[in-house]
């Protein structure tokens, strides 16, 4: 018996990376003993179509979860070689699991492709079976809106359709090429991408060309994996003396009855190295026992053939997959960011790359984790190909810097934005500014640094900082920037937002920034109002400073708006209660208050309680004592205590007493002062008496002396007529006349001597 074991059998490159994760990754996580807090490691489904590498897996602790559900925080989730829609990836991660993604690249690069097709907005089909995982993990990676292409019938409905085709990387290659043939015939319009796994291409070709040769042909794999059964389909179309097994046990004798026959062994991509050379071992042992020494041989044979395989495979993947050389800019997908901060990328190379933290960002503070996710595409810089231990040294910062640079370079509004960084250093002349996206240290001039002088440019550094660019210059990579234009502009937007919104009778709150004699400038939020002095207070005052302090926040009303001037008229004393109002709450009759005296008139004295509010001292009420003049008691300046002894708050009017306010103060000493004054007061009363007296009584005297003076006058006066009358008598009828005219004279001498009696 002859035994042909094909070139390509046993582990793909997919599957031998993620079984080698997932064994790495149980070594590492249960390493020490497990307790209740250790992290569990799962897979994402069975890793592989392969019972007993699965039973391996889950002796050591790894087992298979369907759902992202099944794993907690902290937990270690493998995504094996078929991929997962973009979904889970992100569910696994928003539950705090760490997933560790041995996607194969050759899907990754699936998932690329329709990912990109989907955004652009063009129609996805997939050449595949759509319940396999493979299949549906790319369907995720296109918000699942592919359609499935499997037989010829559904490539014809694809006529004149336009977008791009995938096809599953197990699918039948020549079934595949057929397909591919009928829709470009049909549907120039799709972009057709053939990406059968060169693998799979290599083991189909290999089985069909095997079972043209061969009498039997076994297949070992699983029966669940699909690249498995497709090798034996092709091998049956060949050779009816097909079998599929997964192990040794499986194997039917009955096909090695005869010893003149050639066997060929094909193995899927799931069939672990050892399982090929235990049945090729069973075989020899169970079958073939007269022809050992050729099946020694065989066996050999085999084995170098597997290690020349995971060889070949290698270099076949060397020559499908990038070839990467030190400072070549690649795009890679993350698979996993360590709790330090490396960060390991898939750059669709044989090995995987990392970043170590450091090479991440040009923040040193900067955690990877808050800027990518394990799914994410970055792009990388390689620094060595292979550092050594079969990985891709990779660097992050340097590539983002370009990629800053290149777009702030290139930006036709460069000088139009505002940019964001922080005070790195202080150099000569002013200060440099790490922008924010990496583009670039900034100059900005002592000049530009604020909108005001400042004397310590230090005080800026570490701060963050706001700048607009003056001058980019490419060949020096040099950028002067402008802090204060920023400022400015700002104040500008700010003060013409206010002004928008401002309107006449709007009430806000302001800080009143500077007094002046005829009122005070209130800032009501960036632009400033005033308050007319006559608007400060119900009653007048002679300066703001009576009102207003420097930085007293106050509640203001807008009265005038002259936008054009920029003007703005503020009324604070409309907000206010109106003094007299509430005057009687504040001064109740009785209370005692206290004031200066401001003005001074005969009839008493004013006194101000408050800047609207005056108080009246009745002359009467100044002192203990009574005077004649006010400022006997008190002049206009001093400060006075008084009792509220009445109040009209209609008329506006108070009256106080300082007399009241004395005798409250001391009531011993007022007693007697008031004692004394009432005493001085009767005296000089009875003084007054006294003397009113007397000159009545001299009044009288005098007018006896009148009236006697006036008696003898009229005596001599009768006397003389009748002299005069005695020596001319006139005729008869005017003496008549004459004579009735004297008794007349007679009788009004005689009534004015009654009158004068009378008087008395
Ligand atoms: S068969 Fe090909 S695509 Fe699938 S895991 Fe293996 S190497 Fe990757």
């Amino acid at each position: 018996m002859e035994i042909r074991l094909a070139k390509h059998a046993g582990f793909c490159f997919g599957v031998r990376r993620a079984v080698e994760l997932a064994r790495e990754t149980a070594e590492k996580v249960y390493k020490e003993e497990r307790g209740e807090g250790t992290p569990r490691v799962f897979t994402y489904g069975e890793l592989i179509h392969n019972k007993t590498v699965v039973d391996e897996l889950a002796a050591i602790g790894v087992t298979a979860i369907e759902s992202p559900g099944e794993a907690g925080a902290g937990d270690f989730v493998i995504i094996r070689s078929h991929g997962v829609p973009e979904s889970v990836g992100q569910e696994l991660v928003s539950r705090g699991i760490k997933c560790i993604d041995a996607t194969c690249p050759f899907v990754a690069h699936i998932h690329e492709i329709v990912s990109a097709a989907h955004a652009a907005g063009e129609n996805v089909f997939i050449v595949g079976e759509p319940t396999h995982p493979e299949v549906i993990g790319i369907n995720g990676h296109c918000g699942n809106s592919a359609r499935f292409i499997r037989t010829e019938e559904d490539a014809q409905s694809l006529r004149s359709e336009t977008g791009c085709l995938v096809v599953q990387t197990t699918f039948d290659y020549d079934k595949f090429t057929k397909l591919a043939g009928i829709i470009a015939d049909i549907a120039p319009g799709i972009t057709v991408h053939t990406t059968v796994c060169p693998t799979t291409r290599e083991r189909q070709a290999e089985a069909e060309e095997l079972s043209r040769s061969c009498d039997i042909m076994l297949v070992l794999g699983d029966k669940t994996s699909s690249n498995t059964q497709k090798l034996k389909k092709i091998c049956e179309k060949n050779c009816s003396r097909t079998q599929n097994a997964a192990k040794p046990s499986e194997i039917s004798l009955d096909l090695f009855e005869k010893r003149d026959i050639i066997v060929g062994v094909v193995a899927g991509a799931s069939t672990p190295d050892s399982i090929i050379r235990e049945v090729i071992n069973t075989m020899n042992e169970q079958g073939m026992a007269e022809i050992n020494e050729a099946t020694e041989n065989v066996t050999a044979e085999a084995a170098q053939t597997i290690e020349e395989n995971v060889v070949f495979d290698d270099n076949a993947i060397d020559q499908t997959l990038r070839q990467p050389h030190c400072g070549q800019i690649l795009s890679g997908k993350v698979i996993q960011i360590s709790a330090d901060g490396e960060v390991s990328v898939n750059v669709s190379y044989k090995y995987d790359g990392y970043i170590p933290r450091e090479e991440f960002s040009n923040d040193p503070e900067l955690d990877p984790a808050t800027v990518c996710k394990v799914g994410d595409t970055i792009d990388v810089e390689v620094l060595k190909v292979n550092d050594g231990e079969n990985r891709v040294l990779l660097s992050r910062k340097d590539v983002e810097r370009q990629k800053a640079w290149d777009e702030f370079a290139k930006d036709p509004d460069v000088s139009e934005k505002v940019f964001d960084g922080v005070c790195k250093e202080v150099i000569k002349g002013g200060v440099l500014v790490a922008l924010d996206n990496g583009a670039a240290m900034a100059f900005v001039p002592a000049s530009q640094v604020s909108t005001r002088f400042v004397q310590d440019l230090k005080q800026f550094v570490g701060k963050p900082m706001r700048l607009k660019v003056l001058e980019v210059d490419t060949k020096r990579r040099r950028v002067v920037g402008s802090c204060k234009a920023v400022l400015v502009k700002e104040a500008e937007e700010a003060e013409k937002a206010i002004w928008d919104k401002l309107e006449v009778g709007m009430k806000t709150t302001g800080t009143v920034r500077r007094l002046t004699n005829f009122g005070a400038f209130v800032d009501i939020g960036g632009v400033d109002g005033l308050v007319h002095i006559t608007q400060c207070a119900w009653g007048k005052i002679k300066d703001p400073s009576e009102v207003f302090t420097p930085n007293q926040k106050i509640d203001v009303i807008i009265r005038e708006l002259d936008k054009e001037n920029k003007k703005i008229s503020l009324g604070y004393r409309e907000l206010l209660p109106k003094p007299w109002t509430t005057a009687d709450e504040r001064y109740p009759v009785g209370s005692f208050v206290e004031g200066k005296v401001v003005r001074i008139v005969p009839f008493g004295a004013f006194v101000s309680l408050e800047p609207t509010i005056d108080g009246l001292i009745h002359i009467s009420q100044v002192g203990l004592k009574r005077v004649s003049k006010v400022e006997d008691e008190i002049n206009v300046g001093d400060r006075v205590r008084c009792k509220v002894i009445e109040i009209d708050t209609a008329k506006r009017r108070i009256s106080l007493s300082r007399r009241d306010a004395l005798i409250d103060e001391n009531p011993e000493e007022a007693a007697e002062i008031i004692a004394r004054e009432r005493e001085q007061r009767e005296r000089e009363r009875a003084e007054r008496q006294e003397k009113r007296v007397q000159e009545e009584q001299a009044r009288r005297e005098n007018q006896a002396a009148a009236r006697e003076e006036r008696r003898r006058e009229r005596g001599e006066r009768q006397e003389r007529r009748r002299r005069e009358e005695d020596y001319e008598l006139p005729p008869v009828e005017s003496a008549t006349t004459s004579l009735a005219s004297l008794l007349g004279n007679i009788v009004v001498e005689e009534n004015g001597e009654n009158n004068e009696g009378g008087e008395n």
